[in-house]
């Protein structure tokens, strides 16, 4: 079986933010190589700095979810962690959590988050 890491949304979601800033600052270096054909550098200054607002737009994001997770004491690590949605992983240890006691002891699963699922 693959190994699969479970990762807390709130880290996951600051992962991609901050891959946007790098993805941002790589496509302005790629601006820099055409700096000899104007139009073609500003597309790439332009997306690069798009790239590097809409992070900071998920930062802000990140935030408006920390507000509203649930604080909770992980069980496993007995650190206080945050939780998003029904089922969760915890930020430190990464041990899956869950809020719905229907769904303890069930096997960790992201669809149990999704509307379809909910009943
Ligand atoms: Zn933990």
């Amino acid at each position: 079986m693959a190994d699969i890491t479970y990762k807390s949304k709130i880290n996951k979601i600051r992962t991609f933010a901050l891959s946007l800033v790098f993805i941002g600052f790589i496509i302005m270096y790629i601006g820099l190589i055409f700096k000899n054909i104007g139009w073609l550098m500003l597309i790439f200054m332009i997306l690069g700095t798009l790239s590097v607002i809409f992070s900071s737009v998920v930062y802000f994001w990140i935030g408006m979810l920390s507000t509203k997770a649930i604080p909770i004491i992980c069980p496993s690590c007995e650190k206080p962690t945050k939780m998003l949605g029904r089922v969760d992983a915890c930020m430190h240890c990464k041990q899956p959590l869950t809020l719905d006691k229907d769904l303890e002891g069930k096997e960790f699963d992201e669809s149990y988050n999704s509307k379809k699922k909910r009943r």
